[in-house]
């Protein structure tokens, strides 16, 4: 992990908010984007609220509409995280926002009709919050760069992307778009900015983001636009943002999905716990891929551990299952809460310490137990979370575990005359 890059910091949200930082020794932070109609105020409230309680710092919605816009007062007096307007094409659309109290506008000067336009826009959010003025997310995506009006201009862009197959003539066209944009922003005295240059392509994403990062000291908003749905865009997302991240670059995160955005909001704080860029809430759970040796039905006990855990466990304690004597012990180590399986039972261990041996049908149970038991150690300060006191002796896998014992005596080798 590389240091993180030095950047300004931003201030998103308000007194009743709360306000999230960006940029600066803020932690990263998480954000996402409503998929329904923001007209839909019941709709869109709830759809908010949902992704502020699975840990949403922040939240977009769409205003392509002058109804989209009207919704926003009684929205943002229904939910308790900050809101970001997104904005394109039409710049009244974000005077309106503004006007309504929003806490970001997220604008993309590039398919904005003129810069008179944009230098509005600057000044109204340079003049809201009472004048403590409200920040702007300055995006350039990969889809929207190429020029659309000027013809002209448009077959020079696009021969020049053509023209070359690697994307380094993209990310100059990314580079120059930011800089010709920037330069409006910075004429008005504005610099409560985040940048983005998003791409669906992973590739071409960590290197657009390293060279911004290289060339702006705004705070960097990262993303891997229109990445698709979870089981392919997941992998594409994370290969990207993943990188960036370890490297230092990135101070807010959107994953993006075309499926419930609950899961970008899932993906990202696991990203950055996985990081170390966030401090974990709730359990991690560790648990063995199975193999032949497998006894009991572990990924169906898994499934069921990590949701119960979700539930009940709000204390980052390591917890793993792990399917047999093998790997088992060593895991359980380091856990704090830990099961190994055998034939059809499991032994369960609290730091290391074993507290119970019990039949498959009833791991789960015993398991929750242990674990909300060692939580209200941890609460009362009985316990500390990653210490281990005793070393685990692995029990014998022939002997009362039974782990693996058809299998181990099955491969035994006889030799003759003994
Ligand atoms: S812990 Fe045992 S069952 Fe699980 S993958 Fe490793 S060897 Fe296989």
């Amino acid at each position: 992990m590389q240091p993180r890059r030095k950047t300004r910091q931003i201030a998103v949200g308000d007194e009743r908010t709360g306000v999230v930082r960006i940029g600066g020794d803020a932690p990263v932070s998480v954000q996402t984007m409503t998929s329904g109609f923001t007209h839909d105020i019941d709709a869109c409230v709830a759809e908010i609220n949902r992704l502020a309680a699975a840990g949403a710092d922040i939240v977009r919605v769409a205003v392509p509409e002058k109804k989209d816009t009207a919704a926003l007062p009684e929205i943002l007096a229904q939910t308790s995280v900050p809101i970001v307007a997104d904005v394109h094409f039409h710049y009244r659309r974000a005077l309106e926002a503004v006007e309504a109290g929003v806490h970001k506008i997220r604008l993309n000067p590039g398919n904005i009709a003129d810069r008179a336009q944009v230098i509005e826009v600057i000044r109204a959010c340079k003049a809201a919050n009472s004048g403590r003025g409200i920040p702007i997310r300055v995006g350039v995506n990969e889809g929207s760069i190429i020029e659309r009006k000027d013809k002209q201009k448009r077959a020079a862009e696009l021969g020049a992307f053509f023209g070359d197959h690697k994307h380094g003539a993209l990310l100059a066209i990314m580079i120059a778009k930011l800089e010709e944009y920037l330069d409006i922003f910075y004429e008005q005295d504005f610099t409560d900015i985040c940048i983005s240059a998003k791409s669906m392509d992973a590739t071409i994403a960590i290197d657009a983001y390293t060279e911004i990062s290289q060339r702006f000291d705004h705070p960097l908003h990262l993303g891997v636009t229109h990445a698709g749905p979870v089981e392919t865009g997941r992998i594409r997302s994370v290969a990207a943002l993943g990188a960036l991240l370890a490297g230092g670059v990135g101070d807010t995160i959107r994953i993006s999905y075309a499926s419930d955005p609950v899961h970008e909001v899932e993906d990202g704080l696991e990203l950055l716990w996985s990081l170390g860029l966030r401090d974990r809430k709730g359990a991690e759970l560790i648990a063995c891929p199975t193999c032949g040796r497998i006894q009991v039905d572990l990924l169906t006990l898994t499934q069921r551990v990590r949701t119960t855990l979700a539930e009940h466990i709000d204390v980052p304690m390591k917890v793993a299952v792990m399917g047999c004597v093998v790997n088992g012990p060593g895991e359980a180590e380091g856990a704090d809460v830990a099961v190994f399986a055998g034939d059809r039972k499991g032994i369960i261990y609290v730091q290391g310490e074993r507290v119970a041996t019990v039949p498959e049908a009833e791991i789960l149970d015993r398991l929750l137990a242990e674990c909300r038991a060692f939580q209200d150690r941890v609460h009362a300060g009985d316990a500390r979370l990653g210490e281990k006191n005793v070393n685990i002796v692995p029990p014998d896998p022939e002997g009362e575990l039974g782990s693996g014992w058809a299998k181990i005596a099955a491969a035994r080798l006889t030799v003759e005359g003994e």
